[in-house]
């Protein structure tokens, strides 16, 4: 008899052959004996239990009874033809119908004959009606599977006979097969301490389950086992990282570090602001390199952080680059840094793609020589042309931004990898950060500066314009500013912008001079327009802009109280949170205005309700991930590492906390996972290719 193994390719499975191989190959990308060995059900058809016809519930989407035979005749034609047969049981009549293979099914029912019948019942003339039932004859009580599997299949499978009920033959054809060819991948050790059922046991659970007890059980232990294994993957390179690479070491609080902190900074420090730069400190300390990510809520003051942070370098002799998406808030970073700083002994500089040639050639040398302390810029700094003395810190905001790829670039820039800070304020929920940002070490502020108000969040409908505009009136009466926001997407771009004026046209009419001025702001317009529309709304010169999302990052006019959001629905969670943030940053008590047709799907309205009962930016992370699913978010271009075929990161979130733990504590104990009850994560790791960035770093 042959020997399969896991790796064996598909083909040679009984029942397969080289059609099937190809479709199977090109559909479900099954390959081998393993690769549908990992086929998991999406669902079961609970046929543990059996109905009267009386009791059903037509409402209910499956249901299972024994009837008898009746009759059955063919009706209509052509189009309406269908063949529809009656059952009956001690309690009633049912009526089952075919509109397809009417030929085959007539072929195979016997008048008088006992059925188990399975199907989603609906009601029809007052009579339960089943459409395309399965139907098996009755053998008696122990029949067939409790929990029957469904398989995704597609038509072209279905061609081939490898629907749901196809693709379970399969499945048990490969059982067979296989016998006990199936090796356990986790350590003993791991399997009891957390209960686990071994591998064998738990794939056959899942594709033939006992009971529902037994789903579960399988389940909980295959999710385990894809949890802890990327996350020993993902450790895995943060382990092999650390012992690779060293950092500058940042020993010394000196002058400009203490001078700020004491002579200029205008603020206290939040708890949260003290806790961050702590925790940078640690990191930087004794010559490890740090890869920190810092989530702060917008306007929970980063900025200063990352000041700090590069204040620290300087009095270690090194130089610091901060790296934002837009050259609006490069400039305003660069503002805003110097002027914190006063007249210091720091020098600082302002790098993006409109700085003229020969102002980039003072830039390069000062980088070069050591004059320049500081570089504030856009893209334009990971040009290859831009090369440091020594570079100890590489900032970037905004993080979900920009990619890998120029994190990377930014580590290059110097012969001693720089201490890399990223930040972001698209809050990530924690299972999330723990997975696309595994690698990271990650740091929170989760307090906003005291005496900020909480913006107030209105949704309102069309109809409700005037009171919107009323609103607007007042506001501006009272010396504030408004953000006038509309939905730019590429593939309607054109359409769009035509809004957008039209918007602004709209709204000076309503708004006019000489009392008002409305200013305008989108991407299409050049770096000097958009930073003189940007400086007359600054100085307050104008009172209403009417902009795109270019204004989403960063941009700070604490002035502004009210951001209007028009077509709101049109915006993803994380942006609408997004965009609040350019507003409540002064002292008085900001608005933020949600504009939408009447009717809404499910999901915008819950979006609209999510933004008006909360400010929290996790809280509203965490509701994205549970209406979007991970693939979906912002800044998940790693999002391969997303796609686990069973654990869910909306909702395993303690299960992974628990198999991350795990691996931490294997990592603590045996770095190098040398030790004879590591073997097998050993090998797995051995085998498995993987990247979520460092690799292509290092
Ligand atoms: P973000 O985290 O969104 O980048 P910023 O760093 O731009 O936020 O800070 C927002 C505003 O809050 C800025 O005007 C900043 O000066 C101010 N700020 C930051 N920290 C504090 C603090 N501890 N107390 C008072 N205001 C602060
Ligand atoms: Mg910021």
């Amino acid at each position: 008899m042959q020997e399969f193994s896991l790796r064996t390719p598909i083909g040679y499975l009984k029942g397969v052959g080289p059609q099937r191989a190809e479709i199977l190959n090109k559909e479900l990308a099954v390959f081998t004996f393993e690769d549908l060995l990992y086929y998991y059900p999406f669902r079961y058809n609970d046929r543990s239990v059996y109905s009267k016809i009386n009791q059903i519930d037509p409402t209910k989407p499956g249901v299972q009874f024994i009837a008898r035979l009746l009759n059955f005749e063919i009706q209509g034609d052509r189009r309406s033809r269908r063949l529809v047969a009656h059952v009956k049981d001690d309690t009633g009549i049912a009526q089952l119908v075919w509109f397809q293979s009417i030929k085959w099914v007539e072929k195979n029912l016997t008048i008088g004959s006992a059925y188990v019948i399975y199907g989603s019942p609906s009601l029809f003339n007052n009579q339960i009606s089943i459409s395309h039932p399965e139907m098996e004859l009755y053998v008696g009580s122990n029949q067939g599977l409790k929990f029957q599997p469904v398989y995704a299949s597609t038509e072209k499978l279905k061609k081939l006979s490898l629907d749901s009920k196809g693709i379970q033959r399969l499945v048990s054809s490969l059982f067979s097969a296989l016998k006990d060819n199936i090796d356990e991948t986790l350590p003993d050790e791991i399997l009891t301490k957390y209960k686990l059922i071994d591998l064998p046991s738990a794939l056959r659970g899942i594709h033939f389950p006992d009971d529902a007890d037994s789903i579960q059980r399988s389940l909980y232990r295959l999710k385990f086992e894809e949890l802890f294994f990327l996350q020993l993957k993902i450790l895995k390179t943060k382990v092999a990282h650390n012992q690779k690479f060293k950092g500058p070491v940042l020993k010394n609080v000196g002058e400009h570090f203490t001078d700020f902190y004491e002579k200029k900074l205008p603020f206290q420090l939040t708890n949260a602001q003290k806790r961050v730069i702590k925790e940078i400190r640690k990191d930087t300390l004794y010559g490890a390199q740090m890869n920190r990510l810092l989530q702060g809520d917008v306007g929970s003051g980063k900025t200063i952080v990352a000041l700090m942070t590069m204040l620290l370098a300087i009095d270690n002799g090194y130089q610091a680059c901060l790296m934002a998406p837009t050259e609006i808030l490069a400039q305003q970073h660069y503002a805003g840094l110097k002027e914190l700083l006063g007249v210091e002994r720091v020098s600082i500089a302002l790098l993006t793609g409109s700085i003229k040639q020969k102002d980039r050639k003072v830039i390069h040398e000062g980088l070069l020589n050591g004059d320049l302390d500081i570089l504030i810029g856009t893209h334009a700094l990971l040009e290859d042309k831009v090369k440091f003395k020594n570079l100890g810190l590489a900032i970037i905001d905004e993080q979900h931004r920009f990619g890998v790829e120029q994190r990377s670039k930014l580590w290059k820039k110097n012969s001693v990898p720089p201490h890399m800070l990223v930040m972001t304020a698209t809050p990530i929920p924690r299972t999330l950060a723990m997975t696309l940002y595994g690698d990271l070490d990650i740091s929170v502020i989760d307090e906003l500066p005291a005496g900020r108000k909480p913006i107030s969040t209105l949704h309102f409908h069309e109809r409700s314009r005037l009171r919107m505009f009323g609103m607007l009136r007042e506001e501006i009466a009272k010396g504030r500013q408004v953000y006038v926001v509309y939905p730019l997407i590429e593939e309607s771009e054109k359409l769009d912008l035509l809004h957008l004026k039209a918007g602004k046209e709209f709204l000076e009419r309503e708004f006019p001079l000489p009392v008002y001025k409305v200013g305008i702001l989108h991407g299409k317009m050049t770096p000097k327009e958009k930073e003189f529309e940007m400086n007359r709304f600054v100085k307050g010169e104008t009172q209403i802009l009417v902009a795109t999302t270019v204004i989403e990052v960063g941009v700070n006019v604490p002035n502004a109280s009210v951001m209007v959001i028009e077509n709101a629905e049109r915006f993803g969670l994380s942006q609408l949170h997004q965009l609040r943030g350019r507003v409540g940053r002064g002292p008085e008590q900001s608005f933020c205005i949600l504009m939408t047709k009447e009717k809404l799907s499910r999901e915008s309205k819950i979006r609209m309700q999510t933004m008006v009962r909360t400010t929290d930016g996790f809280e509203i992370a965490e509701t994205d991930l549970k209406l979007r699913g991970p693939g979906d978010l912002s800044g998940t271009q790693q999002s391969g590492v997303l796609e686990l075929k069973l654990a869910n990161l909306a909702t395993d979130q303690a299960l992974l906390q628990l198999a991350r733990n795990e691996v931490i504590d294997i990592f603590e104990k045996d770095p190098t996972l040398g030790s004879e009850k590591n073997s097998l994560l050993r090998s797995f790791l051995s085998k498995s290719s993987f990247g979520i960035g460092w690799e292509k770093i290092s």
